[in-house]
């Protein structure tokens, strides 16, 4: 097997500083490809850890699986030994060429590795972020991930847990083919058919990988992008079994010795605080996995009882007045009922059988029944003032007097004898 490999990095146009990493390691045919997260010099030493981490290990002849375990290892044993580091993670994708047709990819995190084959490209890995797993469960639609405000939230990374699920996978190659490795500062800026494009009609895998970061630029360049080119040369003849040798990797680029020491910037500036991804940490983000649904739950049940709260009518007592109130009796997690109507009746005119329901609030319903139950309260109350010695029937009532609030500001707060008022949702 023979192959090219190239690369380009940039910071881009937002970000203080440049958290991912790369590796291009010919003489193992092992490239990768690290997106670090964390506050301060976090990002950039966990992409960097994790890189040098995994060459190691390969180097010494560990399997992919085991050297990106590894590369977790190492992440979290740095985190530990600085507190300015702790909560740091990355994202890591490597690729390694196996037998002398395939490559074996490990993969954990939003970055991706693609195949062009004959001329179309192919998305090798997975995402591991929120977004893309709702685009597999069917929950939004690929065009509504794109523009997700959330499509940075990555739900799997090193550094986060002494264990990491690794996906890896298998894939057959030819000649002409050709893998590229890219953090999501690409695949958020540039659109898979430009990506495509590009990859199809730029022959030098230098060129590819500049002309790659140089279209997330000038997209926007929201986020660091890293693209590794890797153009498959010459694969081993046929056989089931074909175990050759690797033929150390002759790169056309620039970058052979990829593996860039952390640097040692100053803090990023203000722009972590106002930026538009400004903490990737894993704390944060696993916060976010874990109250968002629940946030969804209570949001949706917070407005279902306020549609019920504010939607059901009573006819009520205020004072010795019949009212029409608008809520629910005792009221629902602070939606206290207010008055809708007032209607001039005197509850102590009405028979007793109907001052009972007035009083105990019993009846409920939707606006019209309250307005049709308080037509019959006004007969009601008529006539009992005719047959009765009570003194108390002034006002007389007329459906003309009835006034309906029609600001807020006139409605009143009625207090209600409620124990609901103190608890909270
Ligand atoms: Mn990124």
């Amino acid at each position: 097997m023979k192959l090219a490999a190239a690369s380009a990095t940039d910071q881009g146009l937002v970000r203080g500083n440049n958290e991912d990493a790369f590796l291009i390691d010919d003489q193992r045919a092992l490239f990768a490809v690290a997106d670090g997260m964390g506050g301060h010099r976090g990002g950039e030493v966990a992409s960097h850890t994790a890189i040098e981490a995994l060459r190691a290990a390969i180097a010494n002849g560990t399997p992919l699986h085991e050297a990106i375990t590894r590369a977790n290892d190492a992440v979290l044993t740095r985190a530990a030994g600085d507190d300015e580091l702790t909560g740091m993670g990355t994202t890591l994708t490597a690729v390694v060429a196996v037998g002398g047709r395939q490559l074996l990819i490990g993969h954990v995190g939003d970055s991706r590795a693609y195949l062009l084959h004959d001329g179309a490209l192919h998305r090798a890995t997975d995402d591991h972020s929120l977004v893309e797993e709702l685009v597999r469960e069917g929950r939004l639609t690929p065009e509504q991930a794109e523009a997700h405000p959330q499509r940075a939230i990555v739900t799997r990374a090193l550094g986060v847990d002494t264990s990491v699920d690794v996906d890896l996978y298998t894939i057959d190659i030819a000649v002409g083919d050709r893998v590229v490795i890219c953090s999501d500062g690409l695949t958020t800026m540039v659109r898979e058919r430009d990506i495509e494009r590009l990859a199809r009609t730029e022959p030098d895998p230098q060129r590819l990988a500049e002309a790659l970061v140089a279209a997330a630029n000038s997209a926007g360049g929201e986020d660091n992008t890293t693209v590794v080119v890797v153009d498959v040369l010459e694969v081993d003849a046929a056989g089931p079994e074909d175990r050759t040798a690797l033929i150390p990797v002759q790169a056309s680029g620039v970058a052979t010795s990829a593996v860039i020491a952390p640097p040692d910037p100053p803090d990023p500036p203000a722009r972590t605080a106002s930026g538009r991804r400004p903490s990737r940490g894993r704390a944060v983000r696993g916060a976010i996995l874990v109250l968002l649904p629940l946030l969804l739950i209570l949001g949706a049940a917070t407005a279902a009882l306020g549609w019920y709260a504010r939607g059901s009518y009573f006819v009520g007592a205020s004072g010795n007045e019949v009212v029409i109130y608008k809520g629910v009796p005792g009221g629902v997690l602070g939606w206290n009922p207010t008055v809708d109507e007032r209607t001039g009746i005197a509850v102590s005119a009405l028979p007793t059988l109907d001052r009972d329901r007035v009083q105990t609030n019993s009846s409920r319903g939707s606006h019209a029944t309250a307005q049709s139950y308080v037509e019959r309260l006004q007969f009601a109350a008529t006539s009992t003032t005719t047959t009765s010695t009570t003194t108390t029937t002034k006002p007389k009532t007329t459906p003309t007097t009835r006034r309906r609030s029609t600001t807020p500001t006139t409605k009143k707060r009625v207090t209600t004898p409620t124990t609901t008022k103190s608890k909270g949702p």
